[in-house]
């Protein structure tokens, strides 16, 4: 809590050039507005930056974006001008112990493409090639247009496909899913255990826009926590109901809230596993007993670098199998980006996308 009362501007800067030789430099097309844009410009009560996570400011915002290369370092053999790409927002290092071990999320050095190093609502964006994927097959199945914004959410998609399917290593029919908190990467965990066949999907928010959002996305139910508190119901009645008390196999919590985690584990079937992708700035109190009873699992997730994670989510939206078109809700010429981060504070909205150039 280093920062208080954060600005939000827009500023004239050098264009990003070349500066290691796995560089390249990316012409910006769309880039989505993300619920950590939203923590790092709002403050609370206390005037203090929302974002819990790591930040180097002042910095330019943006980490979901497509482009178009425009020029490559002497040693990238991957990506040549003119491909366009979608890039991984966790800028690992590739050295440290855990990148050696495969585990670029959870990189020792990681810098964060916009918040700790400059992002994407720019012009320019200059990111290491190894962190790029060509989103062609998207280009060839939709239209350009469509294409490069359905390229923009790998990145918080992909946070929902390492959760899911990485961490807590995998989605099986059998699977009875609950996730709290219906913004983009809860919307995108309702998305891929749909696709994946789980024989119930069920979501959670506080606002009813992103409660339709979740059922456009596959939930098979989904509620307003708050309208259930006024009934004096709790989301362990409604899984109980429609588990017929067996209980969720996987949790996914993607809303950050604090007050819900401690209720959590109690949601879970035998063995269950309860997945926390959000973040907080509270530290918790909770009953550790139920996980020895129950062998229950808790884990953490960030990131989606790395594991086949961009690569597996092209195709699944190439062919058909992952439809996440509903998740765009509104989009914005790149003159209203600071205006667009200011209708997310709101939290309304699926993903608001930031149209940087005309094309
Ligand atoms: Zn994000
Ligand atoms: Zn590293």
């Amino acid at each position: 809590m280093v920062w208080r009362n954060p600005q939000l501007s827009v500023e004239e800067v050098a264009q990003p050039t070349l500066r290691n030789e796995d560089d390249v430099v990316i012409e910006t097309l769309v880039c989505g507005i993300c619920g950590s844009d939203v923590h790092a410009s709002q403050a609370d009560a206390n005037g203090y930056v929302g974002f819990a996570g790591p930040a180097r400011l002042p910095v330019i915002l943006g980490h979901e974006f497509t482009g178009r290369v425009v020029e490559v370092g002497r040693g990238v053999r991957s990506l040549r001008p003119g491909q366009i790409v979608a890039a991984e927002s966790i800028a690992a290092c590739f050295s440290c112990s855990a990148c050696r071990d495969g585990h670029l999320n959870q990189c020792e050095r990681v810098e964060l493409v916009g918040l700790t190093v400059d992002g994407a609502l720019a012009r320019y964006i200059r990111v290491n090639a190894a962190h790029c994927y060509s989103v062609e097959p998207l280009l060839e199945r939709f239209s350009e247009s469509l294409g490069c914004e359905l390229g923009s959410l790998l990145e918080p998609v992909g946070c929902a496909y390492n959760a899911l399917c990485v961490n807590v290593g995998g989605i099986k029919q059998a699977d009875r899913v609950a996730v709290f908190g219906a913004g983009p990467i809860g919307l995108g965990a309702v998305a891929l255990a749909h696709a994946a066949g789980a024989s119930l999907v069920v979501a959670f928010d506080v606002i009813d826009e992103r409660v339709a959002l979740a059922k456009k996305l596959g939930a098979d139910a989904a509620f307003n926590l708050a309208t259930l508190a006024t009934q004096g119901v709790t989301p362990r009645d409604v899984l109980s109901e429609l588990t017929h008390g067996r209980g969720v196999t996987i949790a996914l919590e993607a809303a950050g809230a604090a007050e819900l985690f401690p209720d959590l584990p109690s949601l879970l079937a035998t063995r269950g596993t309860l997945v926390y992708v959000g973040r907080t700035a509270t530290t918790l109190v909770f009953d550790p007993n139920p996980l020895v009873s129950g062998a229950l699992r808790i884990i953490g997730s960030r990131g989606h670098a790395g594991y086949g994670i961009f690569p597996a989510l092209i195709k699944m939206i190439a062919d058909g199998t992952l439809n996440l078109a509903p998740l765009i809700t509104a989009r914005v010429p790149f003159d209203a980006a600071a205006s667009a981060i200011k209708q997310a504070w709101q939290r309304r909205d699926g993903k608001v996308l930031v149209r940087i150039r005309d094309f």
